[in-house]
């Protein structure tokens, strides 16, 4: 075996994050007031982000409006910042809707993508006139029955899918193919037809994975679909291009190609273990053979955000840009970015509880907080955590070791990678781990053992004053 190496992450860190790791004091004070572990937010990054995708947008001469995504957070100041710097906002369950209403948020600021509407949230659009995103017949079925029993109309938006690629069908389980978008469209919706009562707005799509070949597609496909309503006469508002653009979570992209290739090494047992008990976060080992892959979203991003949306926006059709094609249409390009825009938006800080040995020696550092609350559909969070101590004397010396958690899980692991520590952790050190806004801190937060949910709070870069959400 070759000697353990350790293999670094290091986070993209923006000013605020840097500011607050370096005021333990008010971190401190905060954990103190509300328990560990608490996130804590700003919306400097949020409105930069927003701004950097408006401004793409923009020069490509694209009317537009942004959708925050907010499914991706719970926190409510960004559904407000949104509107507040005149994009909207992509939501999906009633309390989602709801809570942007009773906040103020104008309604035409609002759009629903709810993957399953019921008779409840479909009353609440209708009567406030949010937009809704359409998905199955039978949803359109319940739509009607809701308009017709309140008398009023509802704008609706279809859902596409069904989107081919060099001859193959990319699969989805959310929308219309678009055949069938185009016959619901012209035979079924509207005055005197089955879905008397909806007015058709605009076409939405939201991709699963990161490809921007196939948005650019979807978008062209798209396109088409409009250019063909439009030759019979129907106006088509809209093009939604859903979510999904890649952000850059680490500082190196060499750190981030050796930790995948170690990772490979370790799990062939060609290099100590990088992981607690050698778990390949997707690989296999068969017959010493790898067998799947590394199933974590992909950290490391070179071309993300801004970028990749420029990139799909110049992928040429028919040789024209797809920009020009988009421009022709006429009608408001819209996102839904989640993560994206909460892209250094966001940290979880958590206190240290124990340290221990497993029975095989390795060393725990047990945190006051359960892995739900750093979790995402990713295997692992592949960003290195910092480790702000407390003590006078830290201990001497780096040590390698496992942060674990609160649920009585063997399993528990806030952190399956292995962490090198500067110093050996004390009781009551905190850690903090960077960039967690976008789904890690709240998409999969359980209340198992009764455990509170994390506190959320929100950063003030210019009066340095923490307040809840
Ligand atoms: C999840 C989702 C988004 C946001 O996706 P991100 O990957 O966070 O950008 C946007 N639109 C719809 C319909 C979604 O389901």
């Amino acid at each position: 075996m070759e000697k353990t190496k350790h293999y670094y992450l290091t986070p993209l860190m923006a000013g605020w994050i840097e500011d607050l790791v370096n005021n333990k004091e008010l971190l401190n004070r905060a954990l103190k007031q509300y328990e560990s572990p608490i996130n804590i937010h700003c919306i400097n990054n949020f409105q930069s982000n927003v701004h950097s995708y408006s401004h793409v947008l923009s020069s490509y001469g694209l009317r537009h409006k942004i959708y925050y995504a907010r499914k991706a957070n719970k926190c409510l100041v960004f559904p407000l910042t949104s509107w507040q710097i005149n994009q909207g906002i992509d939501t999906a369950s009633y309390r989602e809707v709801k809570q942007c209403l009773d906040a103020g948020i104008p309604a035409d600021s609002i759009v629903c993508t709810a993957a399953v509407k019921n008779r409840k949230l479909l009353e609440m659009l209708v009567q406030n006139q949010v937009e809704i995103v359409l998905d199955n017949e039978d949803e359109m079925k319940l739509l009607q029955e809701v308009c017709e029993n309140l008398a009023i109309e509802a704008n609706v938006i279809l859902r596409l899918s069904g989107f081919v690629k060099q001859n193959k069908l990319l699969k989805s389980r959310f929308g219309f193919r678009l055949d069938d978008a185009y016959s619901i469209i012209t035979e079924r919706i509207g005055k005197g037809k089955e879905f008397s009562y909806f007015r058709y707005y605009g076409l939405h799509f939201h991709l699963n994975g990161y490809d921007a070949e196939e948005r650019a597609i979807a978008l062209y496909q798209s396109g088409e679909l409009v250019e063909r309503l439009h030759q019979v006469g129907i106006k088509t508002k809209s093009l939604d291009m859903g979510g999904g653009f890649l952000m850059n979570y680490l500082a190196n992209e060499q750190e981030w190609n050796n930790f995948n290739d170690a990772l490979k090494e370790a799990v062939l047992g060609d290099l100590n273990p990088i992981t607690y008990g050698n778990d390949g976060l997707g690989l296999i080992l068969n017959e010493g053979k790898l067998l799947g892959k590394i199933d974590v979203y992909p950290y490391y991003n070179k071309v993300n955000k801004e970028n990749l949306l420029k990139t799909i926006l110049e992928t040429r059709f028919n040789d024209q840009p797809l920009y020009h094609f988009l421009k022709n249409l006429n009608l408001e390009i819209r996102m839904e970015p989640g993560r994206s825009l909460l892209d250094q938006c966001g940290i979880t800080v958590a206190k240290v509880a124990f340290r221990k040995r497993d029975t095989e020696n390795n060393l725990l550092i047990g945190l006051e907080m359960n892995r739900t609350q750093l979790r995402s559909s990713s295997a692992d969070f592949l960003v290195d955590p910092l480790h702000l101590t407390n003590s006078d004397a830290p201990g001497d010396g780096q040590v390698e070791g496992y942060l674990v958690g609160a649920y009585c899980l063997e399993q528990e692991h806030i952190l399956k990678r292995k962490i090198l520590f500067k110093s050996m952790p004390q009781v009551g050190d905190l850690f903090v781990f960077v960039n967690t806004a976008g789904y890690m801190m709240h998409f999969y937060e359980s209340e198992a053992h009764l455990f509170p949910l994390a506190k959320n709070l929100i950063y003030d870069s210019g009066t340095k004053v923490i307040v809840e959400d």
